[in-house]
This record gives structure tokens, sequence and C-alpha cells, in this order.
């Protein structure tokens, strides 16, 4: 069996990747366990050393890096770029804290001595999606290979190119030659994968439905796991707002990676009195925004990641209308010739409970307007979602918007008078279907570490 990679400009085949076979992925498995074995050992000053190298890898080759994922994935060259260099902040930042995240904690205790030591666990699996082929795997690795720990990928079947492009930094770093590899293997045989028993631990950033088979197989096995699902961000708008500074955020947050990201807003729910004026602003914004060719520096949005998930995210629209959604802007597919995936930026207004986008994430450039009687009905319709990933609250009162986003809404991230980031000093990750556990910051280094209690009478 091949794994394909296609450009979603043209759906023409980039290249074909033979699948590796059981012996292979076995093989594969046994060799960062064994190189694990030494890797555990090393000081935290040589593994810094070498993501410190990563990070001048990955700036001396962003262009060619960003120019893989404007292929692969579509994503326009300006913010591929943007991409790498945070892969490279990242790596710097672990390499800079990692030793002081996982230093020895102290207790008191009757004692003589006692402590926590943080131990690596060993060959950790990543599950990755393709939307930031290179960020979503380094936020991972950058603490993983800092606490100790081995690795494997198993990369969205799309883009294999830029799996392989990161196996080969880490090498060019001067990492052990076997301490993380890539697996090109479907979905299909991540099972057997997290079954090994050299395999103690999983991370997946995903899709929910792909979280819950993952975690089902980890939880059989009894293996730790962290998971980032979707997401249906709500940003909500209410009247005492900057509404041409907020229009400006949310259009931003929405339309980010072409609206592929799990912490895109998705859901801007607006107080009746600005309801107007702020949609008025809001479709002049995204109306703005020019698709195209990713190659092309006058291009905001590429194509999206593939033509069967664009042709999904039309079919979401669709579905809205006929359930009572308005469509003020977009929802067509452009009529360019030959295959290719573009979908320009679209707004349904008048979502309402019983349609499928009240429930659903919409993973592409769609923005769902919802109008809230008033605050508290806008805090229950943010809160009223099965998912919990970041939310975003925009107000004149800064006090004001402090306390719903640190009480009132329900969410891993919720930011005031900005669109919802990720940043490496900073915990990210969800609540309910958006997944459990954190990346980045100390948070993140400490998942996939044995918490180890050490005690001297
Ligand atoms: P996806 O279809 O769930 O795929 C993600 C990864 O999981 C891919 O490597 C995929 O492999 C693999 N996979 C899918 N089903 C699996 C299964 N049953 N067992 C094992 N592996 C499986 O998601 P996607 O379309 O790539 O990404 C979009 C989704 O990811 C959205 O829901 C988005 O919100 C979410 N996301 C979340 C975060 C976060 O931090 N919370 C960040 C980014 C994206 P194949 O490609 O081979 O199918």
């Amino acid at each position: 069996m091949s794994i394909l990679s296609i450009n979603p400009a043209n759906g023409k085949l980039i290249r074909s990747y033979k699948e590796d076979s059981e012996k292979q992925v076995s093989s594969k498995i046994e060799k960062v366990h064994s190189a694990w074995l030494k890797w555990k050992d090393t000081s935290f000053p040589e593994r810094a050393e070498l993501l410190r190298n990563t990070s001048v890898i990955l700036l001396k080759r962003k262009l060619e890096l960003a120019t893989l994922m404007a292929k692969e994935m579509g994503k326009p060259i300006a913010p591929g770029i943007a991409e790498i260099e945070k892969c490279a902040a990242v790596c710097d930042y672990y390499a800079a804290n990692g030793a002081d995240f996982l230093k020895d904690e102290t207790i008191k205790t009757e004692a003589s001595k006692s402590y926590v030591s943080f131990q690596p666990l060993g060959v950790v699996l990543a599950v990755m999606p393709w939307n930031f082929p290179f960020w979503q795997l380094f936020r991972f690795l950058a603490p993983a290979l800092m606490a100790g720990n081995g690795a494997l990928l198993k990369h969205a079947s799309n883009v294999t190119g830029c799996a392989l492009a990161i196996e080969e930094v880490i090498l060019e770093a001067g990492f052990p030659k076997d301490i993380f590899h890539v697996l090109v293997i479907s979905s299909k045989q991540v099972k057997p994968v997290i079954a090994h028993p050299l395999v103690k631990a999983v991370t997946l950033t995903g899709s929910t439905e792909a979280g819950k088979q993952v975690a089902q197989q980890a939880g059989f096995n009894l293996k730790k796991t962290v998971l980032e699902l979707g997401g249906s961000d709500p940003y909500l708008v209410l009247a005492d707002a900057d509404l041409e500074q907020a229009a400006e955020i949310c259009m931003q947050s929405r339309l980010i990676n072409n609206g592929q990201s799990c912490i895109a807003a998705k859901r801007f729910i607006l107080v009746k009195e600005i309801e107007k004026e702020f949609t008025r602003i809001f479709l002049e914004k995204m109306q703005s925004k020019v698709t195209g060719d990713p190659f092309d520096e006058l291009t905001d949005l590429g194509p999206m990641a593939r033509i069967d998930l664009r042709d999904e995210l039309y079919q979401q629209v669709e579905e809205n209308i006929k359930a009572g959604a308005k469509c003020i802007l977009g929802g067509k597919i452009p009529g360019l010739k030959g295959k290719h995936a573009y979908y320009t930026p679209t707004i349904l207004t008048g979502i309402k409970k019983g349609m499928p986008a009240y429930e659903e994430e919409i993973f592409g450039p769609v923005a769902l307007i919802f109008t809230a009687k008033n605050e508290e009905e806008a805090i229950r319709i943010a809160n009223d979602s099965p998912f919990g990933l970041g939310a975003a609250v925009f107000t004149g009162n800064q006090q004001h918007g402090e306390e719903l986003a640190a009480k009132r809404l329900n969410a891993g991230s919720c930011f005031v008078n900005s669109l919802v980031k990720s940043d490496p000093r900073l915990p990210f990750g969800g609540i309910n279907q958006s997944g459990y556990g954190r990346e980045l910051s100390s948070f993140g280094i400490r998942e996939f570490v044995n918490i180890k209690t050490v005690y001297l009478k």
C-alpha cells in the first residue's frame, strides 16, 4: 500500500510513499528504544545544545520547509516561514528552561530527605495532524527530547514529506541516530504500535473522533495519553467593545491557516446592541482577503489542505443553510479550472440551537454568527458546546473581561481583547471533547515523565 502526497492547489500527485511493513515498524520501535537507553542518561546541557542546533537548522532551512508545506497542504509561504520560526523558538525555550522545569523538588517530611525526581518514560508515540505540520510536532518533540524520552511520529498521511524533513532536521542537529523515527503508516496501523510493550505513552493532536479511538486503545493497554482535539472557540463581543479592533482580531482568528486551526475563532456571539455594526465591519474585512496560489505573495488564503475536506466543508455549509442559517458571504466553491481544494471566506448568520453548526466543529474559513439577547445569554451559548479549547471576550472593561475569562467561560484558554494563541511560555490544551493534558510551558514537559518520589529514612 502507498501513502499519497497530493498538491491541494491542483490535485496533482507530489509523491507516493511506500508504507512501512509490520517488520519495519517493529524495527523502528526497537531502535528508538535502544537509543533511548543511552539518551536517558545524557545531561540537560547536552540535550539543550542539540535543541539549540535544531533551532539553527530550522531557521537556516525555513524557506525550503515552508515551500514543502505550501506544496503538501497549501499554506502560503509567509505563514509557513512564521511556523518554522515558532518551532525554532520552542526548541530554544526548552533548551533554556527544560532543566529548571525538571529539577528535583524537595518536599519536607519526617524523612532525612524526600523529594520528587522527574524521570523520562521511554518511547512516546506522537500522532499528528496536517494543519501545522511542523509546529504541532515540535511543541511535543522539543520538551519530550529535553525530558530524555525517545519519540516516534505517525504524521497525517498528506504531509509525509514534512514528516521526513523533520527526521532529517533532527539528525542534522546531531541527535543520536535512532532517538526519533517517522513511521510511514496509515491510521489503521496505529493500534499495534500503541499496544507494543516498548511504547510507553501516546500523544495525539487531531479530531475528537481519532482522539477517542486512540484513547480507547491506549486505555486498554494502560498507556498514558495527552489529547489535543477539536474546538469550536466562541468569541463574545460585548456592547462596550471597540468594534473595529474586535472585528479585525475576529477576522484574523477565523482565517488563520485558512480557517484550519483548532483554536481559530469559530463562533461569534454578539450581543444584540452591536450585532448589525459588528457584522458590517466583519463582513468587509472577511471580503477583503485574497484566496489564491500559496506561492503568490499577494495571497492571504491558499487552498484548503485536501479536496475531500473542502467538499465536506461545502456540505456542512449547505446543511446549515437548509436548516435556516443565512449565508451573507461566500458559501460557494470557486469556479477555477481543474481539481483543487479552494474555498473562499464565508459567513453564516442566525445560527441557532438545533442547527448542525451549533454543535459541530467547522474546520475551514466559515464564520458562524450567533445573536444573544444580552451578556448572560452570550455566556450561556458560549458554554453550550461539547468542546472547550479556547474562548475570547471583547469588551471596553478589561476587569469585567477578566472575570468572564477566569470564572465564567469553560475552556482551556480564555483571552480578553486578543485572539487565542499558543505560546511556548503558556500551557495549552482543552477540556471536554477538546481533550485533556497540556502542552508547552512547565506543564507540557511534565506530561511524559515519571513523577518519582524518592524517600531516604
Ligand atoms: P484527524 O483526521 O483526526 O487526523 C489526525 C491524525 O490522526 C492523523 O495523523 C491521522 O492519520 C490520525 N488518525 C485519524 N484517525 C485515527 C485513528 N482512528 N487511529 C489512529 N490515528 C488516527 O485530524 P485532521 O483532519 O488531521 O486535523 C484536524 C482536526 O485536528 C480538527 O478537529 C482540529 O481541531 C484538530 N486539531 C486540534 C489541535 C489541538 O491542539 N487541540 C491542533 C490541531 C488540530 P491519517 O492522516 O493517516 O488519517
